[in-house]
């Protein structure tokens, strides 16, 4: 699944083709994605200039003349720069016909992305977005924050900093590994963190987001980074579905737990 390094990678490397450009045409080839792609899509896309391409979340926002053309990846999508007389490949949904002989195609194997035009509103108040946390990377996300937010809070602490009401943008395996260099047991309960390790917590977060940014997202075997070549870069994780093989630190065995459905990954001497 595509997670928020992932997302932001893609956003880096479409901006460039898309802002200042005008939309030509839009082929919708399988309008069955998450949600059907509306039946007006092209005529209410074409003709307009794409002026700014933001992300929140795991959303991309593209803003053009009367609304903002909303994109989720879902859990197999991706976007790639093209041509358009380029051939489409099986899973290829969506083409956008900019000028400048450009296409950005949606290509999503298992179709739970989206694409929804947001007409005229402003972003922040669509229901998708609304209850949305801070945004990982940026300043408001800090140690005082989590500390007050994980007060009341007796849930695993892994757990909370994958709810989008917290933070935005922390997935299973950044979860995991953000734990590990904070070194906090992923089912420590949340309002039990000291002041210094919800700031060593938001220290890591931060760090891992942006090392895996960095490196053009992690690893996942349905991402392709949008110069098409699949990224891979799993050998760098330090617990991450590493259960049974020995800490890159200490040489205990990395543990695998269970917490809110979700497989955790930490060392049992390295996180306390
Ligand atoms: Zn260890």
């Amino acid at each position: 699944m595509p997670e928020l390094p992932e997302v932001e990678t893609t956003r880096r490397g479409i901006a460039p083709y898309l802002i200042g450009r005008r939309i030509i045409g839009v082929t919708v080839r399988n309008p069955r994605l998450r949600w059907p792609i509306a039946p007006d899509l092209a005529s209410t896309l074409c003709g307009q200039r794409i002026h700014a391409v933001t992300r929140r979340a795991k959303y991309l926002l593209l803003a053009a003349d009367t609304g903002q053309l909303l994109l989720h990846l879902g859990m197999s999508g991706s976007l790639r720069i093209s041509t358009p007389a380029q051939a489409y490949k099986k899973h290829d949904h969506v083409q956008w016909h900019l000028e400048d002989d450009i296409a950005m195609r949606l290509h999503d194997p298992r179709r739970f992305g989206c694409v929804l035009w947001l007409s005229g509103e402003h972003s922040a108040t669509h229901p998708l977005l609304a209850g949305l946390g801070p945004e990982p990377l940026e300043d408001v996300f800090d140690a005082a924050y989590l500390y007050h937010y994980t007060r009341s809070r007796i849930i695993p602490i892994k757990v909370l900093i994958m709810q989008a009401r917290c933070v935005v943008g922390v997935g299973n395996i950044y979860a995991s590994e953000s734990l590990f260099m904070a070194g906090i047991r992923p089912g420590t309960a949340a309002a039990r963190l000291s002041k210094a390790r919800c700031a060593r917590l938001v220290t890591a977060i931060k760090t891992v987001l942006q090392a895996a940014i960095a490196q053009g997202g992690t690893t996942l075997r349905d991402f392709v980074r949008e110069d098409g070549q699949h990224g891979y870069f799993r050998q760098q994780l330090q617990v991450y579905q590493r259960d049974g093989q020995p800490c890159h630190h200490c040489h205990s065995l990395i543990k695998k737990a269970v917490h809110g459905q979700r497989a955790s990954y930490y060392c049992p001497a390295c996180q306390a």
